[in-house]
């Protein structure tokens, strides 16, 4: 399949699968056959995922690509030799960086499930394209991914707002809001992957979907005190 299709997903499903290293190996740059040039893509993903991973701990070198053609076998033969030298070298993953192995697990975890909501806020910079390989170390910087996980943004349906209209239950893309006719809508945070769908979809004039960012997301009303009275249209 096309290098772009590799998801970071992917990635990290291999790590948290034990693997100690992950290679992706694409067309070369500027030879893709499709106006897509999903190698870009793949390419930016990389970036982003090895700074993710200098984030919780894990040496960023276990996870390499590289562009080449269909008829460098040579070549292929040569850098898969080289990585997987490098990757014994390494050692086990997580054993080798000192990280416990369940905390490791339980890291990986976390950001997988942040995986649509970190395609989402840096869609922009996973799209571009490099041109210079002196500019891959720059696309995105430690702060930058330090500030993407200490300020996720969460979604809460104020329960003093909600009517009920079950629009963004609707929506939603993952079923993640508790939906009931004529009570107060709430998401299930477990369940929520902050695609942000809701926000955008609650109607303005009822304006019940709240970001949060920095703080705790208030707990969910308790289920006997969702249903919303309504004032009887008979007099
Ligand atoms: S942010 Fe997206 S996933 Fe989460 S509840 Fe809203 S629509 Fe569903
Ligand atoms: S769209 Fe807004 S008002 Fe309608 S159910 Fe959802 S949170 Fe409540």
């Amino acid at each position: 399949m096309c290098s772009g299709r590799v998801d970071l997903a992917f990635v990290l499903r291999a790590l948290s699968n034990g693997m100690d290293g992950v290679f992706i190996g694409g067309c070369r740059l500027n030879e893709c056959n499709y106006s897509t040039h999903g190698n870009y893509h793949a390419l930016n993903m990389v970036l982003l995922c090895r700074k993710i991973m200098e984030h919780i701990g894990l040496n960023p070198e276990r996870l390499r690509i590289e562009f080449m053609s269909s008829g460098e076998g040579i070549l292929f033969a040569e850098v898969m030799s080289e990585f997987g030298n490098k990757v014994n070298k390494l050692g086990p993953l997580g054993k080798a960086e000192g990280i416990d192995q369940k905390e490791l697990k339980s890291k990986l975890a976390e950001i997988t499930k942040l995986v649509p909501y970190i395609k989402l806020v840096k869609k922009e910079k996973l799209a571009s394209r490099l041109e210079n390989p002196e500019e891959y170390d720059k696309l995105f910087t430690k702060d930058e991914i330090d500030r993407l996980f200490s300020e996720v943004i969460s979604y809460h349906i104020d329960p003093g707002k909600c009517q009920a209209c079950m629009i963004c239950a609707k929506r939603c893309p993952v079923e993640a809001i508790i939906s009931a006719k004529n009570q107060v809508h709430v998401i299930d945070q477990e369940k929520c992957i902050k695609c942000g769908t809701c926000f955008e979809a609650c109607p303005p004039r009822f304006g019940a979907v709240a970001k949060i960012s920095g703080e705790p997301v208030p707990p969910p009303i308790p289920e006997e005190a969702r249903v919303i009275a309504r004032e009887s249209k008979e007099k």
